[in-house]
């Protein structure tokens, strides 16, 4: 039979049902599948040589049978010798510490072993050489040389057995490989033919040639990845126009009138690229970059009222209801002298309340719009919707951005988020976005101090703490969780000291042993909206000296007087979220501090605290935390819909991501469609990749 790429695994000579399923838990299950299921390393198995070729130093395999086993205890440390005899003679491999090695061998068993050759007592050996067992020794002499691949196992699925099994069809699947680029394309970037680039990824002759293979596969995987963002990118800009929103000195003047304060350098260079955008009719589709306090707001206000100006509706959308509220609030507040109509579209709202509001959506009488999810409802409509706001865009998605788009009107995209993403990313998943970066604080601003005390020093913070609330200031304590678990007294391995401090309990600490002259705030994520809303208010107004609470407070909450945050268990956040929660301080004209307590248990636990002290600049964070913890939880599929990569490291690849980069957009700026068919493997295998999650299908 001979294979192809979609036949089904079990088919494959050895797999069969039961270890297709083990193949499925690796997300395989076509042979074409094994063919891109890329070894994580490889084992190049030393030259074999007969015994009386061996000479110290060298590093050679042996194969031999085995004629004595002796164990000998009493050395130091025990010591396993055995005699092994080829066509030369006798050759003697030794091992420590390894008795078991008696159970698995017996003398006339053929045993290969390699390693590096050294001299004891005036005689050749081997010194706990890596070996195996020969059981069919012409099987192994005619695959010998080929090199052992690493592939990524599980516990039911050893790396050589799925190595045996793409050893079976690899020469069916390579006979049907089409290559993605025409030779000159190909030969121009130092590329060999994919057939060559695959044989060799798992079947290389030496290190060099799997590094070709793998920067070949590589580029492969990020260009079809560009091609896909460039084609979304091109057809945006060919779809339903926009309504241009065209600036002037005298909107621009009106504008600046609502602001209490003057735009920072870098606000003024991000609205100018926002207003260039807004003032043509293709669909702007821009990603807004600025740290936490950097001030996007202001932006995005500027960018609401030109489109009011121009008689267009516009809407924001934010992840959480709590942040869609204090966007409607802080809106608000600039826009009180104003006549711009501004509504909160809340998901609890229903009946003739909601009817009334999405009538007056729908016939143009409301002029911004803010909500969740909820404004992609069905029944929203807008009369004339020129703008759309997305914050935090990294926890909706790509898709969303479309959910708008698919109405009557293209309006304009402004995604802002204040994580900010490494370039490499943001060069995949928000590839088709052009992206400003808003780089500079407001002015007066002091960075935040932050520094990584041990547990024992809490009771000098507290009093630190008293003094600064003295003087007015207040403060946020952040715990991971809400309420301390029942504790199971009988169970022996529970820790005390491995319990984590939760916010309800602390908070009572706090208030009744340490602060009692002060007074104590809690919020948590279960409390209902109402209680949420009053201690914000109180925190706001200065009637809380100190807010107990979980990671709500993450995003979005502005009190510029909260000049204090601690952190107990600070090595249980990841590096952007204690970035995201650190942005809650600093936000005023007094010098803040951030205190992180925590007893990392990893190097890496302890690499982000040790980050943290070392800078504020959220994106340093970010390529840090992509180094730590890898793309995975950027890319996470659920979160934003694109594949993961399969051979592609993102934060190594910079230079083949840029190279992929520029070529798809020359392919794809002078063929929109890649309609050449020269291109058109690569361009189906794109299209299988990348047509759903990125709304492609209209292109194929
Ligand atoms: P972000 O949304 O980027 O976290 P905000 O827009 O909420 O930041 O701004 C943070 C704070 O800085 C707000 O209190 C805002 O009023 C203030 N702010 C923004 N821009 C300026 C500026 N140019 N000058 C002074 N204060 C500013
Ligand atoms: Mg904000």
């Amino acid at each position: 039979m001979t294979i192809t790429s979609q036949t089904a695994i079990q088919y494959i000579k050895g797999v069969g049902p039961h270890r297709a399923e083990l193949f499925q838990n690796l997300g395989i299950t076509l042979a074409g599948d094994l063919l891109e299921y890329f070894p994580r390393g490889y084992d190049f198995q030393p030259d074999l040589m007969r015994t009386g070729e061996l000479y110290v130093n060298c590093t050679a395999t042996i194969i031999g049978e085995v004629i004595t086993i002796d164990v000998n205890r009493r050395s130091k440390p025990p010591r396993v010798d055995i005699t092994v005899e080829d066509a030369d003679g006798k050759f003697q491999l030794s091992w420590f510490n390894a008795g078991y090695i008696k159970d698995k061998l017996i003398p006339g068993d053929i045993i290969s072993a390699w390693g590096k050759v050294n001299s004891y007592r005036n005689k050749l050996q081997m010194t706990n050489p890596a070996w195996l067992k020969v059981e069919n020794i012409d099987e192994y002499l005619s695959n010998y040389g080929s090199v052992q691949c690493r592939y990524p196992a599980t516990a039911e699925l050893a790396s050589n057995e799925i190595s045996r099994t793409i050893r079976r069809c690899l020469p069916d699947l390579l006979n049907q490989v089409e290559e993605y680029y025409p030779a000159n394309y190909r030969q121009d970037r130092k590329l060999p033919t994919r057939k060559e680039a695959l044989q060799w990824i798992h079947q290389p002759e030496d290190q060099e040639q799997a590094d070709q293979a793998r920067r070949s596969l590589v580029y492969d995987e990020l260009l079809q990845m560009q091609l896909a963002v460039a084609m979304r990118k091109a057809r945006n800009k060919y779809s339903l126009p926009a309504c241009a929103l065209p600036s002037s000195d005298e909107i621009d003047r009106r504008i600046r009138r609502l602001l209490p304060f003057t735009l920072t350098g870098a606000q003024d260079r991000v609205i100018n690229e926002i207003v260039a955008d807004l003032a043509t009719s293709e669909p702007m589709n821009r990603l807004l970059q600025g740290d936490v306090g950097s001030g996007k707001t202001v932006v995005a206000l500027y960018a609401l009222l030109l489109t009011i100006a121009n008689r267009k509706q516009a809407a924001i959308m934010a992840p959480t209801e709590i942040l869609a509220v204090q966007h409607y609030n802080e809106i608000q507040k600039y826009l009180t002298d104003s006549q711009v109509k501004i509504t909160l579209l809340k998901g609890g709202t229903s009946g003739t309340a909601r009817k009334q509001l999405l009538d007056e959506i729908s016939n143009g009488q409301i002029d911004i719009v803010v909500g969740t999810q909820a404004l992609l409802q069905q029944d929203v409509n807008f009369n004339e919707l020129g703008l759309v706001i997305i914050d935090e865009q990294h926890k909706f998605g790509v898709k969303q951005r479309e959910a708008f788009r698919s109405k009557a009107t293209a309006p304009h995209y402004l995604v802002m988020t204040a994580t900010p993403i490494p370039r490499t990313l943001a060069m995949t998943v928000f590839g088709d976005l052009d992206v400003s970066i808003i780089d500079e604080l407001p002015p007066g601003r002091k960075p935040v101090e932050t520094r990584w005390v041990r547990n024992d020093r809490l009771p000098e913070a507290y009093s630190g703490l008293r003094r600064l609330v003295k003087q007015g200031r207040q403060a946020y304590f952040v715990y991971p969780r809400i309420e301390q678990e029942e504790i199971d007294t009988e169970d022996p391995w529970l820790n005390p000291a491995q319990q984590l401090k939760a916010a309800v309990d602390e908070h009572r600490h706090l208030q009744q042993d340490i602060f009692p002259e002060l007074n104590v705030g809690l919020l948590h994520g279960q409390m209902p909206a109402e209680e949420k809303k009053q201690v914000m208010a109180d925190f706001v107004s200065g009637k809380i000296n100190i807010l107990v609470s979980t990671v709500v407070i993450e995003v979005g909450v502005n009190v510029p007087n909260a000049t204090v945050m601690i952190i107990e268990h600070a090595d249980r956040y990841g590096l952007a979220q204690l970035h995201q929660l650190r942005g809650r301080i600093g936000r005023g004209a007094q010098q803040s501090y951030c205190l992180l307590f925590g007893n990392p248990r990893s190097e890496e636990g302890r690499a982000r605290l040790e980050i943290m002290t070392r800078t504020n600049d959220g994106f340093k964070i970010a390529e840090e935390d992509l180094k730590l913890r890898g793309p995975g939880e950027f890319f996470g599929t659920s979160q934003h819909g694109m594949p993961g990569m399969k051979i592609a490291d993102l934060t190594r690849d910079f230079d083949l991501l840029n190279m992929a980069r520029r070529d798809a957009q020359s392919l794809i700026k002078d063929d929109p469609h890649l309609t050449n068919p020269d291109f058109s493997a690569l361009k189906r295998d794109m299209l299988q990749r990348y047509s759903q999650c990125l709304g492609l299908i209209d292109i194929s």
